[in-house]
This record gives structure tokens, C-alpha cells and sequence, in this order.
């Protein structure tokens, strides 16, 4: 086996995000819509910093303007994460690019992708599961109708609630009715903190929005000792994207990246893209980079999966296929 043909589980991917550049160009084309300056002379998102590459990010997905278009990325994603041996992802949704917050455009937004995704699961062998992110840049009055979304359609596909965008924007206790909201719908909860926060961020999230089981990176716990062994006692789980770190300078180097630190620290991690082409990267080249970087080998791999299979947020009897899909 190798790492591209390992089965792997991925909990930390944005659905637009993940959209290979290729795909948002011929939907482009399709549109008539001019996005040239979202790509470099090889045909690669590009982009300066972090403020930029939000900024692209946004250009690009201006382009999915309809339920039709969700439902051709999510096969474009499902071929993707096949192609690199992801057994089971999580896709981060957003209300807002998709009917702007509005409840029933969302439905059927999500109903296209549902169905693509369902039908795509015994072909492909991936299966999938949504969570709804607010977008903490867009502000916390943004964040209720999309909570709003999240709590109409919980269910068996619709899995979790959360948030990403620009970490450095309020305080995680400002998004608190999004979270309750989404909370008392049943949905569990992740939100993006200690990429750019440090410690504090991570710390202050989990005091400030009760329930939250999974952080988005949280890297930046590696600075405080205290903290780490937080994590490590109530087992949250860090959805660790390292090739995205080393992309976005939040870490130097793979080599140079806290993975290992806080899995040695009792820290649950778990590997994932986040936005893979942005990043230019894929599940098996985190894989081969880790590897490189600290010596992992596929027991180590097969672990951090079982980390994430385990941290899931769907149902015990997809969780038990999933963990079965492990070990082969
Ligand atoms: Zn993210």
C-alpha cells in the first residue's frame, strides 16, 4: 500500500475550497465571467497573504451562483478526495455563498449536493457529510440566518456547525446565539481557532462557546504548555492542516510544523487539506511530506485516521464502517 492508496479520513475541507481550478474556470467560461486574475501563468490560484488569499477565495466562488453548480462541485470534490484514498471527509458549507442565508435557497442548494453525494458513494467509495460554517470576517449578525440553515436542516448529512474566515476579526463568545442555536438543533461543533490567534484564541473559544468538540488548526496551542494538556484531558481534537500552514506562512516548514509536539503532548491531531488547491496540495502529499518530516509511517497514519474516524460527527453506524475501512 501506499499513502495515495491508504484509506484515510478527512474532517477540515472547505467545499469551494476544494474546487479544482480547472473546474472553477470551465464554470467561468460557461458564465462568461472574467476571473483572470485568480489565476497564475500555470493555470494555480493565486495569491500574496492571507487577506489576498480570502480575497480569491471569494472571486473564485463567485462564480457557483446556482444549485446546479454546487451539485457539479461536489462530484469535482468526491473524484478528488477518491483519487487520493479518502474513505469518509467532512465539507465545510457555506449559507452565505450558497442563497445568501436565505433558509429555503439553502435547501436547495443542499439537496443537490446531497444527491450527488449520495449517489456518488458506491461508485466512488467516499462518503460524506456537511457541517455549516459562518463566516467570522462577515460579523456575528451575518452568522444568524446561517445558524439559522444549519438548525432547519440537522440531520444524518448535515452533521456540525462551525466557523472559519478571519480569525483576528471579535471574539468567538460574539458568534455565541450561532452556536447555541446551532447546539440546541443538535448539530456538533467545530470552529477554525489558532491559526492566526496563538493559544489564546484556542482557549478563549473554548471558554466562550460551550459544547465546541473539534478545532480548526489550532496550532498555535503548542506555545502553552497549560493548554496543551487541556486539550489532551477533555480530548478535543485538532483538525491539523499542515500543508496549508506552510502555504499561508503560519509555519516555516513541514519539518518546522507543531504536529508532532502536540501529538506527543497527548493532543488528539488529525491530518487534513483545508483548501487543497489553494494550497497546492493533496491528502497523500501531507502524507509524504509528515513522512519526511518526522518519520511517520502508515501505523502512524492509520492512527491519526482512527483520531479522526473517532472525531467524526456522524452516526455510530457509518463511524463503525468507516473504522472497519481502516483497516483494510
Ligand atoms: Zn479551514
Amino acid at each position: 500500500m501506499t499513502f495515495q492508496t491508504m484509506p484515510k479520513v478527512e474532517l477540515h475541507l472547505h467545499h469551494e475550497g476544494a474546487a479544482p481550478p480547472e473546474f472553477v474556470r470551465g464554470i467561468a467560461k460557461e458564465k462568461k465571467v472574467d476571473i483572470s486574475g485568480v489565476f497564475n501563468e500555470q493555470g494555480q490560484y493565486a495569491y500574496s497573504d492571507f487577506e489576498d488569499f480570502l480575497r480569491i477565495y471569494e472571486v473564485a466562488t463567485s462564480v457557483l451562483t446556482k444549485p446546479e453548480d454546487y451539485a457539479r462541485l461536489t462530484r469535482a470534490v468526491l473524484e478528488e478526495l477518491a483519487e487520493h484514498g479518502v474513505i469518509y471527509a467532512e465539507t465545510f458549507l457555506s449559507p452565505d455563498f450558497c442563497g445568501g442565508g436565505d433558509v429555503k435557497a439553502w435547501m436547495e442548494y443542499l439537496a443537490a449536493m446531497v444527491e450527488v453525494a449520495e449517489q456518488a458513494e458506491q461508485e466512488l467509495g467516499v462518503t460524506l457529510r456537511g457541517i455549516v460554517t459562518c463566516i467570522r470576517h462577515f460579523g456575528p449578525e451575518k452568522s444568524r440566518p446561517v445558524a439559522r440553515c444549519a438548525a432547519e436542516t440537522a440531520g444524518d448529512w448535515l452533521v456540525g456547525f462551525g466557523m472559519a474566515g478571519a480569525e483576528m476579526v471579535g471574539a468567538p463568545g460574539d458568534f455565541a446565539w450561532a452556536f447555541d442555536c446551532a447546539r440546541e438543533a443538535g448539530l456538533r461543533l467545530t470552529c477554525h481557532a489558532g491559526e492566526w490567534g496563538g493559544a489564546k484564541m484556542v482557549s478563549d473559544t473554548l471558554d466562550q462557546l460551550p459544547g465546541i468538540e473539534r478545532i480548526g488548526h489550532g496550532v498555535g496551542a503548542v506555545s502553552d504548555p497549560a493548554l496543551m494538556k487541556r486539550l489532551a484531558d477533555t480530548g478535543v481534537v485538532l483538525e491539523v492542516c499542515p500543508g496549508s500552514n506552510v502555504a499561508l506562512g503560519v509555519t516555516q516548514s513541514f519539518s518546522a510544523h507543531p504536529i508532532n509536539t502536540l501529538r506527543e503532548a497527548g493532543v488528539k491531531v488529525c491530518i487534513s487539506t483545508d483548501d487543497p488547491p489553494f494550497f497546492h496540495t493533496t491528502m497523500t502529499r501531507e502524507y509524504e511530506e509528515l513522512s519526511r518530516a518526522f518519520g511517520w509511517e502508515e501505523d502512524d497514519f492509520t492512527a491519526l485516521n482512527r483520531v479522526a474516524a473517532e472525531a467524526a460527527f456522524c452516526d455510530e453506524d457509518t463511524r463503525a464502517r468507516i473504522l472497519k475501512g481502516l483497516e483494510t
